[in-house]
């Protein structure tokens, strides 16, 4: 396992998740749960920064705060995941390649970053869509997640890639730096939907904006471009069953809830904390305890 630790059952092990806005968050009851079945106390803490008693804190204070009371690491989320780069020591290959951080390892002294949204996107897509051809795959949303489940379609051998955004500005972004990486790789910016549409049909489609969140209702993908050949992901997560996905099942396509995501970054990154594999099942299980 890259980057984690000698696997030595810990007693108890302190971690936490820095961001703004995270009391709704379902990865502390994912990872304490995780550690109770493995035999172990875990105390995950959300350090949400949105709260009055850390107003005079910064990304810099809390981090060493937590480094100094002995916590095995923390997960950063928004507004925090490119900002705390220059707080750390190292990056894993995939941090350095996505240019983000939502996993810290604090290990013999030093902070190292991860990025387990990509392998977690990577694992769910794999796992949840077997069978699917994906050589050419539409991306709508080329923001933070996106550039996370860019790389991840990449990895999983997406052939040509189709990049949407409303801001235009980033879906070229997006292929430049994609380019970079995968200078081989057949990638686009599209501008107008109907543009990909009417030259050919997409093995599939994943949704990375946050269209269709609880306070988003609605759907990026006009569902006259739903065919049932196609496959559709999702990596809202709140609600489960997004109007894309509930579009898309009704026209007869495959599916792929953003849950599989969520529950698979923190798969990783609890394996980076601790050593010890997670069970993805078992994660499942307490992410769906949760009302939806
Ligand atoms: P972001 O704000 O960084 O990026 C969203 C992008 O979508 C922006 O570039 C925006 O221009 C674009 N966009 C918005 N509406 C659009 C539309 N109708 N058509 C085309 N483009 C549109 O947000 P983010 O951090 O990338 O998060 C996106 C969503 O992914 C959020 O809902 C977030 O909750 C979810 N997410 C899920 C997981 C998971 O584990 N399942 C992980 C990370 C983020």
């Amino acid at each position: 396992m890259q980057g984690a630790h000698a696997a030595v059952i810990p007693d108890h092990i302190n971690i936490g998740l820095i961001g703004c806005g995270i009391g709704k968050s379902r990865t502390p009851a994912m990872h304490m749960a995780e550690a109770k079945a493995q035999g172990f106390l875990c105390d995950y803490n959300l350090l949400d920064m949105d709260d009055e008693s850390r107003a005079d804190l910064s990304l810099s204070d809390m981090l060493d705060t937590v480094e100094k009371d002995g916590y095995a690491g923390v997960n950063v989320t928004y507004p925090y995941k490119m900002k705390v780069i220059s707080l750390l020591d190292d990056l894993s290959d995939n941090a350095r390649m996505v240019g983000a951080v939502n996993t810290v390892v604090f290990k013999d002294g030093k902070r190292i970053g991860h990025n387990t949204d990509l392998w977690g996107f990577a694992e769910s897509f794999r796992r949840g869509l077997i069978g699917a051809k994906w050589d050419d795959t539409l991306l709508i949303g080329a923001g933070g997640a996106g550039v996370a489940v860019a790389h991840a379609l990449v990895q999983c051998g997406v052939k040509q890639l189709s990049i949407h955004d409303m801001d235009l500005e980033r879906a070229d972004n997006l292929v430049d730096h994609l380019k970079k990486t995968w200078p081989d790789m057949a990638v686009r910016a599209v501008g107008d939907l109907g543009q990909v549409f009417a030259s050919h049909r997409p093995d599939g489609v994943v949704n990375a904006t946050p269209m269709g969140m609880a306070k988003l209702p609605g759907s990026a993908l006009p569902t006259d471009y739903l065919n049932e050949k196609m496959w559709v992901a999702d990596i809202v997560y709140f609600p489960l069953e997004t109007q894309l996905l509930k579009d898309a099942r009704a026209c007869g396509c495959r599916t792929l809830p953003g849950s599989g995501m969520a529950v698979f970054q923190a798969v990783r990154a609890f394996e980076l904390f601790t050593g010890l594999p997670a069970d993805p099942n078992r994660m499942k299980e307490t992410f769906d305890t949760f009302d939806l």
